[in-house]
């Protein structure tokens, strides 16, 4: 990453805690130091591996923050049904002392005031949780980045199509493999959805770390891949992928002492002039499915 862009992220995760504190009506010391832990901690977890350039960077950044939210949410939420039930239970109390007719007057009524000094609370907690609520969802439904293994999610793949195609004369060829794991569902099925997971980000990072900075990749669904090779001939596009099946073929995944076999099939195919998102995917898809069909484990291309 260039100092340029280093100095653009900073710039920006500072613009973000500005907002967060202008967003206040009156921002206390306090606030603006947990704003700052925030901000730390935000930053720490993001992986140095994420980040193989400045919208990337951007991306990890405002997921990492996405998380964050959403912890303190999930443990905001769990503190406010404890709260609740607190509640609840005062009144439960009240209750049984008025049945009983107890002169206990003045205790009921420091009862009550408590009573209704906590449900003011809990409203005023309910508020912070639907804010926060939204805020996740906006951050969602605006993040580029697959969430499971952190490579750009299917939007950020269309957006990225619909740019390159609009500029119709690239000086450059553009390749995309279209890349999907072999008998996944069985895989599932033998050693469960969680190591499946764990596999799709194994399988991601075998992508990130076989590729060169330029290259893009994306996570299009399920177990799928999309990868963007930019300035390559297509005999070494064509090398790339093989070496792709190769890495994943020979991997050493072990699951309770015995090995976990891992295949992929590619699909080949380039950016052609007048091509839209749509007629290129449909090509790549093209190209997969005849290495689907050819007995998996396969590079296949469509070039026209
Ligand atoms: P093929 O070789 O023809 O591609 O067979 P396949 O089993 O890989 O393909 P199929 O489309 O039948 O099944 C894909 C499976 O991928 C089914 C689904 O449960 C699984 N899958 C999709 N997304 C995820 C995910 O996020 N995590 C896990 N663990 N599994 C997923
Ligand atoms: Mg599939
Ligand atoms: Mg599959």
């Amino acid at each position: 990453m260039e100092k340029n862009d280093l100095k653009a992220l900073i710039e920006e995760i500072y613009q973000n805690l500005l907002e967060r504190v202008n967003s206040q009506e009156e921002a206390t010391k306090g606030q603006v130091i947990c704003y700052l832990r925030d901000a730390i901690e935000v930053v720490s977890n993001i992986n140095d591996k994420d980040i193989d350039s400045i919208e990337h960077a951007r991306e990890a950044f405002s997921n990492s923050y996405k998380e964050l939210v959403k912890q303190s949410l999930s443990s905001y939420k769990n503190s406010n049904e404890i709260f609740g039930e607190l509640s609840q239970l005062n009144k439960e109390t009240i209750n049984q002392y008025s049945e009983k007719h107890i002169d206990l007057q003045t205790l009921t009524e420091k009862f009550d005031e408590i009573q209704s000094h906590m449900t003011k609370e809990v409203s005023k907690a309910n508020e912070v949780i639907s804010e926060l609520t939204s805020k996740v969802k906006v951050l969602e439904e605006t993040s580029n980045l697959d969430p499971l293994t952190k490579v750009f999610n299917r939007r950020a793949l269309i957006s990225y199509l619909r740019e390159v195609c609009a500029n119709k004369d690239i000086p450059y060829h553009l390749h995309i493999l279209m890349i999907d794991i072999d008998n996944f569902k069985s895989i599932n099925d033998n050693y469960g959805h969680i190591t499946g997971d764990k596999i799709l980000i194994f399988i991601s990072n075998i992508l990130r770390k076989a590729l060169r900075d330029g290259d893009k990749i994306f996570r299009f669904g399920g177990e799928e891949f999309t990868i963007i090779l930019s300035r390559n001939s297509d005999e070494e596009s064509e090398s790339i992928a093989k070496r792709l099946l190769k890495l994943i073929s020979s991997n050493n995944l072990i699951y309770m002492g015995q090995k976990i076999s891992i295949t992929a099939s590619i699909g080949l195919t380039k950016y052609l002039k007048d091509d839209t998102p749509d007629s290129l995917m449909a090509r790549a898809d093209k190209a997969l499915y005849t290495s689907k069909n050819n007995g998996k484990n396969m590079v296949s291309k469509v070039y026209e």
